[in-house]
């Protein structure tokens, strides 16, 4: 991957502006990082290419990540701590979930939750049953992961900690226009849209002091006195850099993500000596249903064997479809189980029983699949998998059918979740783990809570959560090399 060079302190010959943090991007994790870094004294400078800031998170569902307590979680009537909250994280994070990120935020969940609703993020105090997406009202709370299914609901104590941003259907608009408005409003914060950061600036020794960047076709060069803060998004939309580290997810139909997630604030970051952590994890969703009753069909890969417990969260079917069953996997149903998917998957075969239906399609294992899996099912349980008995029915009623999941006709959507290296305090490191002097980042320029198992709401949480660690710490002087 072709870095920018960071350019040499030496090499600049006047500063056209200075501030004390520079943050470069203003998604969630960039209006966090200001904030917390103006509401630490800092004189903060706050970068976006865009014509405005908002990025992916304004794009988003508007789902954040908290538990271990909140109010909201307390008023639907949900016990959790931070105990069974960091033991979901770690579970389900994985392989190889960062310990220091997760059982940090998992200890000041409420005090974020706080954080947010005290800047103007609001959130209903109310449950919506459906798993999933976000909900098309304006409820609070949802399940948003794995947390009640196996394996899942036995490692940790299960709740909620879906928490959406009060707006019917996706709230991550609500969300950046609350944040956003809090930014404008701060008088210690600038925002300059429509400029595009290029590279950062190192002295001698290797610590960032600033950061070039472009506005209008016009260089210009920014001192940073504190630190700069790199906010600027992960990198599904750069496909060179998809091909070389995370080449399962080009085969994706949907990018998640917006036009500056191409990498930028990453390969800054790299220019400036820091490491890069996972850059082949990406969140993968299969969203499969909605509708909930799809989840009592059994999903089937290319042997035409059961690969997971269907009602598992559509982000970890995703990952196990493509990363494991290389895309090549189909949602068994009866006629009392069809409906319509959301996601519009269409059906490729049909048969009045299982032996028609596998000849069909052939798929050589999924006679006995069918066959054992009713069985089973018809005693209410799932032995295989452990699927919820509440989704569990033979599948009996003809005709069978069989929804196409296959990555090449059905909804595949991935974002990166690899990035920078960074610490607890948002201060990024270097190949040995050292901090590089004045240099800070968040969100999806950074590898995060999740590893690479992802749930719903983890990246605004993270983004958020992250951003204003680092944003402070920058404030606060920086790190020493
Ligand atoms: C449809 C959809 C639904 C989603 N739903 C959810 C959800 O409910 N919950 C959840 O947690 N996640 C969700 N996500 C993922 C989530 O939105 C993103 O991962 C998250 O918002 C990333 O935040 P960020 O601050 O790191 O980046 P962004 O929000 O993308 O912000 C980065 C900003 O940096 C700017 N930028 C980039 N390069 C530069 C540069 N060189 N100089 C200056 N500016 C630059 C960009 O223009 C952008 O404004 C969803 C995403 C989509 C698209």
């Amino acid at each position: 991957m072709e870095s920018p060079a960071a350019c040499s302190l030496r090499d600049i010959e006047a500063w056209d502006a200075e501030c004390d943090v520079l943050v470069v991007g203003l998604g969630c994790a960039g209006a966090s990082a200001a904030l917390a870094a103006a509401e630490a004294g800092a004189d903060v400078l706050a970068l976006e290419r865009a014509s405005a800031g908002g990025g992916t998170s304004a794009l988003s569902g508007g789902v954040v990540y908290l538990g271990g307590g909140t109010p909201v979680q307390k008023a639907c009537g949900f016990e959790d701590d931070a105990e069974a909250m960091r033991g979901y994280l770690m579970a389900a994070c994985g392989p190889d979930p960062d310990e220091a990120k997760i059982s940090l935020f998992a200890e000041r969940s409420v005090e974020h939750f706080h954080w947010l609703v005290d800047r103007g993020v609001p959130f209903r105090e109310s449950f919506y049953p459906d798993t999933g997406i976000e909900p098309p009202t304006d409820d609070g709370l949802i399940w948003s992961g794995n947390e009640n299914v196996h394996p899942f609901r036995d490692l940790a104590r299960p709740a909620p900690r879906g928490h959406c941003v009060a707006k019917p259907g996706a709230a991550g608009g609500l969300l950046m226009e609350k944040l956003l408005a809090r930014v404008g409003a701060t008088p210690g914060i600038r925002v300059t849209n429509d400029t595009c950061a290029e590279s950062v600036v190192c002295d001698e020794e290797g610590r960032v002091v600033g950061a070039i960047v472009r506005r209008a076709g016009e260089r210009a060069n920014l001192k940073a006195r504190r630190g700069v803060v790199l906010t600027a998004g992960g990198f599904i939309q750069n496909r060179e850099m998809i091909a070389e580290h995370a080449p399962p997810l080009l085969r994706c139909k949907i990018r998640i993500g917006c036009e500056g997630d191409d990498g930028s604030g990453i390969q800054m970051g790299l220019a400036a000596g820091a490491a890069a952590r996972r850059l082949d994890a990406g969140s993968i969703s299969l969203p499969y249903y909605p509708p909930e009753g799809l989840k009592r069909g059994i999903l089937v890969n290319g042997a035409g064997e059961r690969f997971l417990n269907e009602d598992a969260y559509y982000g970890l079917v995703g990952e196990h479809a493509l990363l494991r069953h290389d895309g090549r996997v189909f949602l068994v149903v009866d006629d009392a189980v069809h409906e319509r998917p959301m996601a519009g998957m269409e059906i490729v075969a049909a048969g009045d029983d299982p032996a028609e239906l596998a000849r069909e399609l052939d798929l050589p294992g999924l006679e006995a699949t069918i066959h054992s899996y009713n069985e089973a099912a018809a005693r209410g349980i799932d032995p295989a998998f452990h699927k919820n008995a509440k989704y569990l029915a033979p599948l009996v009623n003809a005709p069978l059918g069989v929804l196409d999941c296959t990555v090449e006709n059905a909804i595949y959507a991935a974002f990166t979740l690899g990035g920078l290296a960074t610490d607890v305090e948002g201060r990024v490191l270097d190949e040995g783990d050292a901090p590089i002097g004045g240099l800070f980042a968040a969100g999806r320029t950074t590898s995060g809570l999740a590893a690479q198992g992802y749930s719903s709401g983890l990246s605004l949480a993270d983004g958020t959560f992250f951003g204003r660690r680092a944003g402070e710490r920058a404030a606060a002087g920086g790190a020493e090399r």
